[in-house]
């Protein structure tokens, strides 16, 4: 085996960036947790009225996998109500356009790999330097401030550096549970709806 140029080995999180069949097997599976989020929010009806919700799902265009997407969504069937209400999803993170798994690894790579590997993969989802300048101001200024984060933050195991956010988050993930990455994005469904991720 050649070794690496770069000192960190190839990581999980590496193999999902760079090999499709991985991305399109743990989209199998965060598709499956959102389709179960999807009905435990039915289940419990309208947020603001508790009347039945009518299903009112919608395409969601996605970057950095090749499947068709659309996002669960419910609409109260009360005429005086109608509330929309979308449930917590494990992969989207907000309204980005990239994979909820991409937002997280390319900007939690940029505190554990070499310049080069970030380079690299930055080219191959086409992410521009601006891009990921943002979701990394993302992170350390909205995330990190978060009530949710100050609320979720105190059901891990060990505590996480929040300067190093989302690699230490990540790393977090990756030595205490067996589905990293599905344990991650998790963890995050609280920020894939639009009130909690720009909050
Ligand atoms: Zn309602």
């Amino acid at each position: 085996m050649i070794a690496s140029i770069d000192a960190v080995p190839e990581t999980r999180g590496e193999i999902i960036l760079s090999d499709e069949r991985s991305r399109t097997a743990l989209w199998t599976v965060l598709t499956q947790i959102d389709a179960d989020l999807a009905d435990q929010a039915w289940a419990r009806g309208c947020p603001q009225c508790g009347g039945t919700l009518h299903r009112a799902d919608y395409p969601r265009k996605v970057r950095g996998v090749r499947e068709e997407t659309r996002r669960h969504s419910f609409c109260c069937a009360r005429e005086a109500c109608r509330r929309r209400a979308t449930p917590e999803s494990v992969r989207f993170l907000g309204r980005r356009v990239y994979a909820g798994f991409i937002v997280v690894l390319l900007t939690a790579l940029r505190h554990g790999w070499s310049m080069h590997r970030v380079r690299v993969a930055q080219e191959q989802f086409g992410v521009d330097r601006r891009t990921l300048d943002r979701w990394r101001h993302w992170w350390l200024a909205h995330f990190a401030a978060s009530r949710a984060w100050r609320v979720a933050r105190a059901r891990l195991l060990t505590p996480v550096e929040e300067a190093s956010l989302p690699w230490s988050l990540w790393e977090h993930f990756r030595s205490n549970t067996d589905e990293p990455m599905v344990g991650l994005m998790r963890f995050l469904s609280p920020w894939s709806t639009r009130a909690a991720a720009i909050n």
